[in-house]
């Protein structure tokens, strides 16, 4: 049988030093070409190392080998000019410089497959690997070209398949695809966002997930969320839909956040991972806190499809906070654990 709550994070992990500048995210590389190439892997490794040591379930590359995770992806596709940029307002919440879609957009090689295969190879855990999600791409680009949020994402959703199809060969057991868009455009999740998750995912073998959260802890997002009221409901307007969808996980934010725990009784049926780690805090959870966090959960998931993880990806994050928060994520659901076996 399967351990039970098998921890994992929710994808990224800090990056080294050396390899970008530390606690900032979307930190500019600090190797050039070659020596580039050798220090992602190497911070692979390393992120790799921590979350073994940590006595993490499943594991990732931490996100050693990209800045950002939609412009990493994007910056591998034809048809958008990084020279263009256009300032847009995204997810409805803050205004950044992005990248333009001038043309039709293509995938003329694998993005992440060769790292993928270099994480397979390190490791006999179950390895996850995370994609941008659709929609939260088109939110993040100008498009100049096809005109239509939805056209731009039913094409990303087929680059997004045959990425991930390519990801399974190479040994991936869970495939997550980020959707933080699927808490702000709930008209668009109903008409077209849930439908190009499902071309995202289609035909694949391997488990697949979703991950909805509530950002990073930077401070776009922290003001965001004071204008949320005292309960975050967001979840309501998805869950009923990805219920009957065909992704396997979902994975979302808990520990700390205002969600209402019995909105997890709307994915009954799913694995759902639950965010039991806060990333927009420096303080470290006590293993009784992610316990409870947990438990409370177990109210309304069956134990054998409760995953905990953390809140959202810790790259903003201290390299000995992000380790703490992984040893009390394991410490954790090792008390959890103990009680579901008496
Ligand atoms: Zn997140």
């Amino acid at each position: 049988m399967q351990k039970l709550l098998p921890t994992s994070t929710a994808g990224s992990l800090p990056k080294p030093s050396w390899l970008a500048e530390p606690e900032k995210l979307w930190s500019p590389w600090k190797l050039e070409i070659a020596q580039l190439a050798e220090g992602k892997r190497d911070a692979l490794c390393l992120a790799l190392q921590e979350q073994q040591q940590a006595g993490i379930d499943i594991v990732s590359d931490g996100e050693q080998t990209r800045q950002h995770f939609v412009t990493t992806f994007v910056e591998h596709l034809t048809g958008v000019d990084f020279d263009k940029r256009e300032t847009v307002r995204i997810r409805d919440r803050y205004d950044a410089s992005v990248p333009t879609v001038v043309g039709a957009v293509s995938r003329p090689k694998p993005v992440f497959v060769e790292d993928a295969r270099f994480l397979r190879q390190k490791t006999s855990k179950p390895i996850k690997w995370a994609l941008p999600g659709p929609m939260t791409m088109i939110d993040t680009l100008f498009d100049n070209h096809y005109k239509s949020r939805e056209k731009l994402a039913w094409e990303f959703a087929k680059i997004l398949n045959q990425e991930a199809r390519e990801l399974e060969a190479a040994g991936v057991d869970i495939i997550q695809f980020d959707e933080p868009a699927f808490n702000v455009f709930f008209d668009e999740v109903n008409d077209w966002g849930i439908a190009t998750l499902e071309k995202a995912i289609e035909g694949l073998r391997c488990e697949t997930a979703v991950h909805i959260c509530y950002g990073y802890g930077i401070k776009a997002n922290t003001d965001w969320k004071k204008t949320l009221g005292s309960e975050w409901r967001q979840y309501e307007e998805t869950f009923p839909k990805l219920q009957t969808s065909s992704i396997d996980l979902i994975s979302l934010e808990c520990h700390n956040a205002r969600v209402p725990i019995e909105l997890l009784q709307l994915v009954r049926g799913k694995k759902v991972m639950v965010g039991a780690i806060d990333v927009a805090t420096n303080d470290i959870e006590t293993p009784e806190e992610v316990a409870n966090t947990l438990r409370e959960a177990l109210q309304f998931v069956d134990a054998d499809k409760l995953y905990p993880c953390t809140n959202c990806g810790m790259a903003p994050l201290s390299r000995s906070v992000a380790k703490g928060k992984l040893n009390a994520l394991s410490a954790g659901a090792e008390i959890v654990r103990g009680e579901l076996s008496r």
